[in-house]
């Protein structure tokens, strides 16, 4: 076969790979993109826009229950999951067919089939379309799959992950999640506002324990008021098939009947099998790529981006990293840096984060204090009749500089934004305070965090002092 000669080639047509082959395109490169299955990824096809298109169904079915707050009379409410399934396949649909529009326009072409090294510059692709692609620079970007657990046997119809749960047609009555992580969590929030009784197992001593734990412990406290069940230090052994469905054996024998069991216990890194060692890469214990912050792994030429080379398993950093390796790829400098990543967690209600919390700030040995505005107190949470949780910054007492931000509550996925700005841009608290916030809006709830974290309140009480 007659190998196919181009600049610059990508595996993975995720939001790495792609937004990569779009960069370079525009660069004047000639490029190729491999993708084995869908453009778009997990992201697009099996993660974050389907998960996110059945929670807003999920949020518009609690608006409408919540009505009668609003002085708004409605008959018997209900829905058909059903329909809501099909909405989010639409939008994927949509969004897919708009990608692949996106990519024919920047001239890339396009080899739908699996790519593997046959050595550092050429790579095989087969599938449905058979090829042999010689580059002068590769960026691979093979993300992720659900990582499958001994003890756990996926069957995707009572044992599912989180792949193939997004693809179920009718909700079960009892549903218990294998994970407190970002995913388990999600899904734990949509499935109990669409009236499952949902119970979340984790084995550590806290769900989300990757965030700060005043912001864990807030989900916590507001997902055990909606009635999900959590419990902690649960070391799940097995999780067995019977009749009608599945039971949880946990460390100790104590047992979980239900429905249907989600395992949401990690991702396992598509590495092994995409002949790295013709490559002359060798990847490290837990599948991932080394790269350093151009995205250039130890071997010329050759460049990771995604959730292969990195620990931020999110599809907006697997993009910045696919734009930093193609500009790196194209003959420009551009380096990564991680200090002002936004977390975002589509749970009710919503979990952010950007930058440092408290706890590591003074790990880091900043002089760090913060201040933490409950949205309660505002007037336009009031009005919209969304006053659960807080906002808080995180400064160096020292500089005022703004080192992190954590949000508990309504829209927190939008609000993250301006302290990622913050952030990244090393702004000091009076940055905030001296810029005028509109009202009456949400986003005045940095404005109030900051003006606490400062020592000078405006809608809350001065701290009490000795002499009071
Ligand atoms: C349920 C769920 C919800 C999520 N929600 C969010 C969210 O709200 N926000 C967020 O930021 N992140 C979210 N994520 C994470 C996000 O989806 C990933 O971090 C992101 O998709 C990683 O992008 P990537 O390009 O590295 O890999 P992927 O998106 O996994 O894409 C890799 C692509 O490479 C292809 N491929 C693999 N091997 C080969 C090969 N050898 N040849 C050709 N093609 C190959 C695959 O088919 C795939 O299309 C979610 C994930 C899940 C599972």
């Amino acid at each position: 076969m007659e190998p196919k000669k181009f600049d610059i080639v990508v595996i993975g047509g995720g939001p790495g790979g792609y937004p990569a082959a779009i960069k370079a395109a525009q660069n004047g490169k000639t490029v190729a993109l491999i993708e084995a299955k869908e453009l778009g990824g997990t992201c697009l096809n099996r993660g974050c826009i389907p998960s996110k298109t059945l929670i807003a169904s999920a949020e518009a079915l609690q608006r409408t229950q919540e009505a009668e707050e609003f002085g708004i009379i409605v008959g018997k409410i209900s829905f058909d999951y059903s329909k809501m399934v099909s909405r989010k396949d639409q939008i994927v649909t949509n969004l897919r067919k708009s990608l692949e529009g996106l990519i024919a326009a920047n001239k890339i072409t396009l080899f739908r089939g699996f790519g593997k090294f046959t050595s550092p510059k050429e790579i095989k692709v087969t599938g449905t379309d058979n090829a042999i692609i010689c580059a002068d620079k590769v960026i691979i970007a093979t993300g992720s799959e659900p990582r499958s657990v001994k003890g756990f046997p996926i069957d995707n119809k009572r044992i599912h992950d989180s792949t193939s749960m997004l693809e179920l047609k009718e909700l079960p009555a009892k549903l218990v999640i294998v994970g407190g992580g970002v995913i388990g969590c999600e899904f734990a929030s949509l499935y109990n506002a669409l009236g499952v009784e949902v119970t979340i197992l984790e084995m550590m001593p806290a769900i989300i324990p990757m965030e700060s734990p005043a912001v864990s412990n807030a989900l916590t406290k507001a997902f055990k008021k909606k009635g999900i069940k959590i419990e902690t230090n649960a070391l799940v052994e097995v999780v067995d098939l019977t009749d009608k469905g599945i039971i949880v054996t946990l460390a100790g024998s104590k047992k979980i009947e239900a429905d249907m069991a989600l395992v949401a216990v990690g991702r396992v890194l598509n590495t092994s099998s995409i002949g790295l060692d013709k490559a002359g890469i060798a990847v490290q214990d837990n599948g991932l790529i080394a790269v350093n912050d151009k995205m250039e792994t130890p071997v010329r030429d050759i460049y990771a981006v995604g959730d292969i080379a990195s620990k931020w398993w999110l599809a907006h950093v697997a993009s910045h990293q696919g734009i930093i390796a193609a500009e790196n790829a194209c003959g420009h400098t551009a380096c990564i840096d991680y200090n002002a990543v936004p977390n975002v967690i589509f749970t009710n209600p919503e979990v952010a984060s950007v930058g440092l919390s408290l706890e590591k700030a003074l790990e880091n040995g900043y002089q760090a204090t913060l201040g933490s505005f409950p949205f309660q107190a505002l007037g336009k949470s009031q009005a919209a009749f969304q006053t659960e949780g807080f906002a808080q910054v995180v400064i160096d007492r020292k500089t005022g500089q703004i080192l992190g931000a954590q949000v508990v509550g309504h829209e927190a996925s939008a609000l993250i934004a301006e302290m990622a700005v913050a952030v990244a841009n090393e702004l000091t608290v009076e940055c905030i305070t001296e810029t005028i916030h509109a009202h009456p809006t949400i986003a005045e709830v940095w404005l109030e965090a900051a003006l606490v974290a400062n020592d000078t309140p405006l809608h809350l009480p001065p701290k009490k002092t000795k002499k009071d």
